[in-house]
C-alpha cells in the first residue's frame, strides 16, 4: 500500500495518478484512511502559500523536491486550482524521478487522457510555447512533443470547422461475441436474443427523443458513430432496423457515418450490404494482433485468415474508409509478433490503422491473472508502437489523434493514423472535446462543448444493460434538461 499524506486532499487523485506513473498497479489511500503500519511508502505533499507565492512540497524519506509559482494577477478560482494542481503533481513528478530513475515517462508529469488537447491550448500563447512547456515544465520527450504538434497541425481544419450548432451522435452496442481478456468495459456476452431485443425498443426510444432534442435545440448533425461493445452482433435486419430508424428520426446522419464492426467473427456479407446500403461510409475491423495463437490467447474466437477474408468482403462492397486496430503488448506478444501483424496490415493497406499500447485495466480478466501472463518491458511496448508507427507511415498515414489511459505499458499511447482526407472527424471531436456529442445507450457519455467558455459538462448514461432499461425515462428527461 502507498499513502499520501497532505494538507490538499482535494488532490488526491491527482498525486494519485502521478504516482501510478511509477508504480502502475499500487494500491493507493490517504494515509488518514489507512493503517499507517501497512504502508510499505509514504508521500507527503504540501502546498503552502503567502497569498502570491504558492510553493508545493513532496517529500518521501530524506528525499525532497519543491515545486513554486507566483499567482497571475486576476487569476480566476480556475487557473488558481489549475496551478496548484500543477505545482503538486510537478514536485510529486520529480521526486518519483529520483525514487524509480529507470521508470519510462515518455510523457513526463502529463497523466491526462489528451494531451494534444493541451497542447493546442498553450499553443494559443505559440507553438514554441507549446513545445516549450511540454519539454521542460513537463518534462515530455523530444518525440513525444514533436508526435502532439504533428496531431495538433493535422486536425487544424477539423476544429476551425465546427460550427457552434453542431452536435455529433454516438450510440452505444453494449454486447459481444465473447470477453476479451483485456477489456474491462461492462459488454455483456451475447446470450439469449431476449435482452438484446428489448435493449433495442428501448434504444429506439433513446433516439428517438435525441432527435426531437436536436430539432428543438436547432442542432446540425455533424458526425454519426456506432461504437461498442461489438455493433456487429447484431442480425442484419437488426442492424437494417436501428440504421434506418436513426436515418428517419435524424433525418441523415451528417457528414461522416461509422460503425465499428469490430470483430470479424461477427461480419458477414449480409450484414455489410444492409451497412453500404444505408449510407455506412466508414467501418473498422479491429485485429488487435494478426497471429492466432494470440488471439486464442485473448479470447477471441476467430483467426487471423477470419480478418483477411472479412476485411477483403468489405473493400469488395466498397466502404470510404476502413480502419484496423492493433493493440501492442498483448500478453505473450514480442516484437516480432508486432511486426508480422503489421506486416499483414501492409498487405490488406486499409485507410485508417490505430495502435494502441495495452492497458492493464482495473476489471479486466488480464488484472485478475496478471501473473499468469508474460508482458513486453516498457522498452518492448515502445518498440512494438514504433513498428506500428512505422507500418502506418510506410502506408503513406499521418497521426491524425490520439489519447491516453491509465495503466499502460510503458506510460504509452493510443494513436490513429489516417491517410490524407480519410481521417475520423468524430474520433477528432471526442478525443479534442470540439463538438457536443449527444449518445444513445447504456455505458455511452453525453457531452456538451460550451465553445467560447472552454467548459464542457457530462451527462453519462448507466453503465450496464438492466440500469439502463430501468432508468430511461429519467435519462431522457436529464438529457433533454441538459441540452435547454
Ligand atoms: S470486443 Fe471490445 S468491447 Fe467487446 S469484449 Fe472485446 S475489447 Fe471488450
Amino acid at each position: 500500500m502507498i499513502a499520501i499524506s497532505t494538507n490538499r486532499t482535494e488532490y488526491r487523485n491527482d498525486i494519485a495518478e502521478e504516482i501510478r506513473l511509477f508504480l502502475s498497479l499500487a494500491e493507493i489511500a490517504l494515509l488518514e484512511e489507512i493503517d499507517p503500519a501497512s504502508a510499505e511508502r509514504i508521500f507527503d505533499l504540501r502546498l503552502i502559500s503567502d497569498g502570491t507565492r504558492y510553493t508545493a512540497f513532496a517529500k518521501a524519506g530524506e528525499l525532497l523536491e519543491t515545486e513554486a509559482f507566483d499567482l497571475p494577477e486576476c487569476a480566476s478560482a480556475r487557473t488558481i486550482k489549475k496551478l496548484e494542481k500543477r505545482a503538486l503533481k510537478l514536485a510529486c513528478y520529480h521526486l518519483l524521478k529520483r525514487l524509480y530513475p529507470d521508470v519510462s515517462t515518455p510523457w513526463g508529469s502529463l497523466t491526462g487522457i489528451r494531451p494534444t488537447k493541451l497542447f493546442r491550448e498553450i499553443a494559443q500563447a505559440g507553438e514554441n510555447e507549446a513545445q516549450r512547456m511540454f519539454r521542460d515544465v513537463f518534462d515530455v520527450s523530444p518525440e513525444k512533443t514533436d508526435l502532439a504538434a504533428r496531431i495538433c497541425a493535422v486536425q487544424e481544419p477539423f476544429i476551425r470547422s465546427v460550427q457552434s450548432n453542431e452536435i455529433d451522435i454516438y450510440i452505444g452496442i453494449p454486447f459481444c461475441k465473447t470477453k476479451c481478456l483485456y477489456c474491462s468495459f461492462p459488454s455483456e456476452v451475447l446470450g439469449k436474443q431476449d435482452r438484446l431485443t428489448q435493449y433495442l425498443i428501448s434504444l429506439q426510444l433513446d433516439i428517438a427523443a435525441g432527435a426531437r432534442l436536436v430539432r428543438e435545440n436547432g442542432f446540425r448533425v455533424r458526425s454519426f458513430y456506432m461504437g461498442g461493445g461489438t455493433p456487429t452482433v447484431l442480425s442484419a435486419s437488426q442492424l437494417d432496423e436501428i440504421l434506418s430508424f436513426v436515418l428517419k428520426q435524424y433525418g441523415g446522419f451528417g457528414d461522416e457515418a461509422t460503425v465499428e464492426a469490430g470483430r470479424p467473427d461477427t461480419i458477414d456479407r449480409e450484414k455489410l450490404l444492409v451497412l453500404k446500403r444505408l449510407g455506412i461510409d466508414r467501418i473498422s475491423i479491429n485485429p488487435q494482433t494478426m497471429n492466432d495463437e494470440t488471439l486464442r490467447r485473448v479470447g477471441r474466437s476467430h483467426t487471423a485468415e477470419d480478418i483477411v477474408r472479412v476485411y477483403e468482403l468489405a473493400r469488395e462492397i466498397g466502404f470510404h474508409s476502413i480502419n484496423m486496430d492493433l493493440i501492442a503488448g498483448l500478453p505473450g506478444e514480442s516484437a516480432e509478433d508486432m511486426q508480422r501483424s503489421c506486416d499483414a496490415i501492409l498487405r490488406l493497406k486499409p485507410d485508417n490503422l490505430t495502435v494502441h499500447s495495452l492497458a492493464i485495466k482495473r476489471s479486466s480478466s488480464l488484472k485478475k491473472e496478471l501473473y499468469e501472463h508474460t508482458l513486453a518491458s516498457a522498452a518492448q511496448a515502445e518498440e512494438m508502437i514504433k513498428i506500428g508507427a512505422g507500418c502506418a507511415e510506410q502506408m503513406g498515414m499521418n497521426p491524425y489523434y490520439m489519447y491516453r489511459q491509465k495503466y499502460m505499458s510503458g506510460n504509452l499511447e493510443n494513436v490513429g493514423y489516417a491517410l490524407p482526407g480519410k481521417e475520423c472527424v468524430y474520433n477528432i471531436d471526442m478525443m479534442e472535446e470540439i463538438a457536443s456529442i449527444l449518445s444513445h445507450g447504456a455505458g455511452t457519455m453525453t457531452k456538451r462543448v460550451f465553445g467560447g467558455e472552454n467548459r464542457i459538462e457530462r451527462l453519462p448514461s448507466p453503465k450496464d444493460v438492466p440500469t439502463y432499461l430501468d432508468k430511461l425515462d429519467r435519462l431522457i428527461a436529464d438529457k433533454s434538461a441538459f441540452f435547454r
